[in-house]
C-alpha cells in the first residue's frame, strides 16, 4: 500500500477509532456517537477541500463507496431514512457522513446538527448497538466484492 502522506496534528489522518475498511485512497468508519448508533463517515485520506477538486475517477469511487456504506446501512440498520452529508469545514479533508435516521432518533426530522428533540429510549439504542458488529461486516463484505 502507498504511504499516504499525513498532516501531524489532524484527527482525520490520524483516526483514533476502529478502521472498518481502508484502502490508500480512503478509510470508512463507525462514529462514535452515542445517540446515533450506525452512523458511519466515509474519509478521503489526502487533504483535500472539496469534491471537485478530485479527478473524475476518484470522485466517482468516492461517491461509490459513500453508496456501498448507505446500502450496508439500510440492510443491517433499517433505518426509517438515511441522511448522506458532506460539510467538512473546519479539516480541509473530504468525508461524507452517512447516518441511519428513525423517528425516536433525538432530532428526527431535522437534521442531526441541530437542536436535539428528544432522548431516544435507552433500550432502542442498545438494540441498534448491537448491530454494529454485523454493519461492519456488512461494509467490509461489500468492499472486498
Ligand atoms: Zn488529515
Amino acid at each position: 500500500m502507498r504511504e499516504v502522506r499525513r498532516e501531524p496534528g489532524c484527527e482525520l489522518c490520524d483516526l483514533t477509532v476502529p478502521v472498518v475498511w481502508q484502502d490508500e485512497k480512503l478509510s470508512v468508519i463507525l462514529v462514535e456517537d452515542a445517540a446515533y448508533p450506525g452512523f458511519c463517515r466515509v474519509i478521503w485520506r489526502e487533504h483535500v477541500r472539496e469534491m471537485s477538486d478530485l479527478s473524475r475517477d476518484d470522485r466517482l469511487l468516492l461517491n461509490e463507496a459513500v453508496h456501498l456504506v448507505e446500502e450496508a446501512v439500510r440492510e443491517v440498520m433499517a433505518p426509517l431514512k438515511v441522511n448522506v452529508a458532506s460539510l467538512g469545514n473546519v479539516v480541509p479533508h473530504l468525508h461524507w457522513h452517512v447516518i441511519p435516521r428513525f423517528a425516536d432518533d433525538a432530532h428526527f426530522p431535522a437534521p442531526v446538527w441541530a437542536q436535539a428533540a428528544r432522548q431516544t429510549d435507552e433500550a432502542a439504542l442498545a438494540a441498534r448497538r448491537a448491530l454494529l458488529p454485523d454493519l461492519a461486516a456488512a461494509i467490509a463484505k461489500r468492499f472486498n466484492e
